[in-house]
């Protein structure tokens, strides 16, 4: 047994344990020299080499000296410093390239170096302990990620794109400099978060980005597009996407997105919006007149015998109350630019106005079996007129896409602080690509069951704007050849 006190630790003892050591060399401070006295297991593992070849030899005789001597961080200065100062010198970073095993080029080599002086009974420093850590790893992995955010940049300021961040804690706002580009400010300007939502319009600021904002910390998504001011008053759109990062309470920590200008798509589309406008209100009144025509020659003819005479009348009431539908469609798609499309909110049962809207569609369509299974009362805080459009919409839809004769069912009942609506018909079905994109703006399924059907793809469209307007949702389940239900749920409550 080796006996070991705090002061005395047997020599052999001692190279064994420096042996053992990590990556560790030990190194004499006869300059210009600087002979390596002890080397570890470690060490020689990593560099390849016996420790016959290590040991005795002088360090620049095994590694020559770097090429660049005038670097701080040159082994040769940075021994000297420790004898100098007698102080402990890293360098978290050092390159020096090997031979990777049985390759015939030198590889770059990356090495954390630690040298700790040791002194001796005098004070002076005898040794130098210096330890490498092969860190090429590390070092290649953040310089990949270092290149793919580089290339992420480029991509961005390629499209146009910005990108933003925001600390909820202290509302640190950080950006790309693309963003100030976006908003209107030359290069290098500072901008704040709040000088960025002062430059939102108003009536945007307060509908859109402060709901979209609090409706994030609550479901972590984040999307709208609103006009901004720049500093010259020009007006021009903007769309931001982002996402709400939470830390391991669950609490919202830090929201994180892009920014795009889409000024010019906006513009298209406000010039086709307002065109839609004016066409459809230009068709409304000749409609109306036509429609109180219609009315009137049903009254004067209500003695005739000529039963063609009568159900032309009856018919042709039918094809202008479509056509009037059709038409505040097209109007109601114009209005839904942010702010256009205004919610009259009143405490309603839902139920009662499913009986309202059905007792109008019977009127119209006699050709289907309409049944309304309530269940209770339903009393929810929403825009009566809209919700009575999604409604009427649904049931349409029902009635146009399924066979004379068949069962239109609708359902409403109230499920954890929601009411659920549905529609159920056995029509035609939707294939379940379709499914996903029914809801889209403009989109028919292009079914061949389905070409003779009239319609433009705005119902479902309009009728997901208005639910999601309510903070509600919108599906739909569907078998093809069998028949579907349409369903909205909407909060409860008044
Ligand atoms: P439109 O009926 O005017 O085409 P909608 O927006 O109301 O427009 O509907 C979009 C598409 O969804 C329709 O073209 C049709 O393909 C499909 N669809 C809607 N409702 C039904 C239904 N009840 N059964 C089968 N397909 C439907």
């Amino acid at each position: 047994m080796i006996g070991i006190t705090p002061d005395s630790i047997p020599d052999d003892l001692f190279r064994v344990l420096f042996e053992k050591s990590p990556g560790s060399l030990l190194i004499k401070t006869d300059a210009p020299q600087f002979s390596i006295a002890a080397v570890s297991d470690a060490y020689l593992k990593s560099a390849g080499l016996p420790r016959e070849a290590v040991v005795g030899k002088g360090f620049f005789e095994i590694y020559q000296d770097d090429i660049d001597q005038s670097d701080d961080k040159a082994a040769r200065k940075i021994f000297s410093r420790v004898i100098r100062t007698g102080e402990k010198v890293d360098v978290p970073v050092y390159r020096y390239d090997i031979f990777e095993p049985g390759a015939s080029n030198k590889t770059p080599h990356y090495w954390s170096f630690s040298n700790i002086p040791i002194l001796d009974s005098r004070q002076q420093v005898a040794y130098i302990l210096s330890t490498f850590t092969d860190i090429t790893g590390e070092v290649k992995a953040k310089e990949a990620a270092q290149e793919s955010e580089h290339r992420l940049l480029l991509a961005a300021e390629a499209t146009g794109m910005a990108f933003w961040e925001l600390n909820l804690a202290d509302n640190a706002f950080s950006y790309s400099q693309q963003l100030l580009d976006i908003f209107g400010h030359p290069a290098g300007t500072n901008i704040t978060l709040a000088e960025v939502r002062s430059q939102v319009h108003p009536d945007d600021m307060e509908n859109i980005v402060m709901k979209a904002f609090e409706s994030a910390l609550i479901d972590g998504g984040y999307f709208y597009e609103v006009r901004v001011y720049w500093p010259d008053r020009s007006l021009h759109w903007i769309r931001t996407k982002g996402t709400v990062q939470y830390n391991k309470n669950k609490e919202p920590v830090r929201m994180l997105g892009t920014i795009v200008d889409i000024t010019e798509s906006k513009s298209d589309e406000i010039r086709k919006n307002d065109f839609i406008a004016m066409a459809s209100h230009e068709l409304k009144t000749p409609l109306t007149s036509l429609k109180a025509y219609l009315q009137l020659m049903e009254t004067k003819l209500s003695g005739t015998t000529d039963p063609f005479v009568k159900t032309a009348v009856v018919k042709s009431g039918n094809q202008v109350n479509k056509m009037t539908a059709l038409i505040h469609g097209f109007l109601d798609l114009s209005r839904l630019e942010p702010g256009k499309l205004k919610l009259i909110r009143t405490t309603f049962n839902i139920c009662a106005l499913i009986e309202e809207v059905l007792t109008e569609s019977k009127i119209l369509s006699n050709s289907h079996s309409i049944r309304f299974e309530p269940s209770g009362e339903c009393n929810i805080n929403a825009d009566r007129a809209k919700i009575g459009q999604v409604i009427s919409n649904l049931v349409n839809n029902a009635i146009k896409y399924s066979q004379k004769g068949s069962y239109v069912i609708l359902k409403c009942e109230a499920n954890d602080g929601n009411v659920i609506v549905s529609v159920t018909d056995e029509g035609i079905g939707i294939k379940p690509k379709d499914q996903e994109k029914i809801f889209q703006r403009f989109y028919r399924a292009e079914e061949d069951e389905q070409r003779n059907i009239s319609g433009f793809g705005i119902g479902l469209y309009l009728s997901s704007e208005i639910i999601q307007r309510h903070k509600g949702k919108i599906w739909v389940k569907s078998k093809e050849g069998e028949g579907s239900t349409f369903y909205f749920s909407l909060p409860l409550g008044s």
